[in-house]
């Protein structure tokens, strides 16, 4: 249903927050509860659920679906990446997709998906669109789970203003008892198992009536591996695709690269800084060698710890300062970016400057007395 028409005939019973924010929500903790790595929106509109969904980080493939090409491009912007996601890139990948075309037909790109969508959509097809439906999302597209919301019919006595239907565009509003036997029919013919749920409680006294949003949580039996639902569906492409955003990650080496440059170049001038600092402090003023210890800040403390091994100690010869790359290596974040010495080795080669050996990232002492 259209938020903004649910808005206007809810003046008596308000819900807290909106009940599209409900169902969107509900959609969010399912997300968060089953982790789906690809999740397409049928009848997406207004790309807001997507919009939401960009933000869970279990989330790889996001794609929307809906019959009007219009309503989906009004804010199809929101779900591009923004500067700051290209000036840190983040460790997972994501690629938003939206395509134009109905839920009655069949098309590979909708194929592979681990949670499907549809709120508030069923209740906008027409009787031959909605006889079709089950065959394409569940027989064809066969995700692990479908969610479907729809109109509780038994609800709209409560709401003053509702005529017929909750908006002009619906072809029909089921009670609890309708929704509930063409789910259960579905989900038998397919193979799922389905549970009931709502959004928006009806006021005490009247629970007979049941949630404002009835919905259905489908969970696929038997478990089938994405590319054998593939290999086994060969179908021609029907739907049009008019937008993908392919979000900068980590994944990608080239972001990859760029990150662990500039991390091994932040941690080598903060090595670099302190180290000479402090041999800065020795020099000038023997006597404070011994109120220097231990340490006065957890860097150094980290740093102190480092050296222990010999190796491992920033050490100057004529106007360098010498960082070893096993020390560089050893602080978490570039750690965990690169994974493994070979793979720091490697992505920083002739991008920073090294020692002849390769062993250490070689800085100007120049520059350190420029700063200062
Ligand atoms: N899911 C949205 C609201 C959906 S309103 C939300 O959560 O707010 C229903 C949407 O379904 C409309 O955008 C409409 O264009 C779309 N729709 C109607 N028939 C369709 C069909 N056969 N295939 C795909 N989308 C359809």
């Amino acid at each position: 249903m259209d938020k903004n028409f649910e808005e206007e005939f809810t003046h008596i019973i308000k819900f807290q927050p909106p009940l599209y924010k409900q169902r969107h929500q509900f959609v969010k903790d399912l997300v968060e509860k089953y982790k789906p790595k690809k999740v397409a929106d049928l009848g997406c509109a207004d790309c807001s659920l997507l919009w939401m969904l960009k933000f869970c980080s279990c989330i790889e493939v996001l794609a929307g679906l809906d019959i009007c090409a219009n309503v989906m491009k009004e804010n199809m912007h929101t779900l591009s990446p923004l500067p700051v996601d290209y000036l840190q890139p983040s460790e997972r990948s994501l690629t938003v997709t939206l395509h134009h075309g109905s839920v009655a037909q069949k098309d590979p790109c909708m194929l592979g998906f681990d949670l499907v969508t549809c709120i508030e959509l069923i209740e906008h097809l027409e009787e031959s669109e909605l006889k079709k439906f089950p065959e394409v999302v569940f027989g064809f597209m066969a995700p692990s789970i479908v969610v479907i919301s729809t109109p509780n019919s038994e609800f709209n006595p409560l709401f003053q203003r509702v005529m017929l239907y909750r908006h002009p565009d619906h072809k029909f509003e089921w009670s609890q008892a309708q929704f509930q036997s063409w789910a259960l029919e579905t989900a038998r013919c397919y193979n799922y198992s389905v549970e009931f749920t709502g959004v928006g409680h009806p006021p005490t006294g009247m629970e007979k009536v049941g949630f404002c949003t009835q919905i259905g949580v489908f969970v696929r039996k038997h478990a089938q591996t994405g590319e054998s639902v593939q290999s086994e569906k060969p179908t021609e492409a029907v739907y049009k695709t008019v937008f993908k955003a392919v979000y900068p990650s980590l994944k990608d080496e080239k972001y990859l690269q760029n990150a662990v440059i500039s991390e091994v170049i932040f941690t080598a001038q903060i090595i670099k800084h302190r180290f000479m600092s402090k041999h800065k402090e020795y020099s000038d003023d023997p006597e404070r060698k011994s109120k220097c210890q231990p340490s006065m800040d957890c860097f150094s403390d980290y740093l102190g710890k480092l050296v222990v091994v010999k190796s491992m100690e920033p050490f100057v010869s004529g106007n360098e300062v010498y960082i070893p790359l096993a020390t560089i290596f050893s602080f978490p974040k570039v750690n965990r970016l690169c994974g493994t010495f070979e793979k720091l080795r490697k992505l920083i080669a002739g991008k920073v400057t090294l020692s002849s050996d390769g062993s250490a990232v070689m800085l100007n002492i120049e520059h350190e007395n420029e700063e200062n």
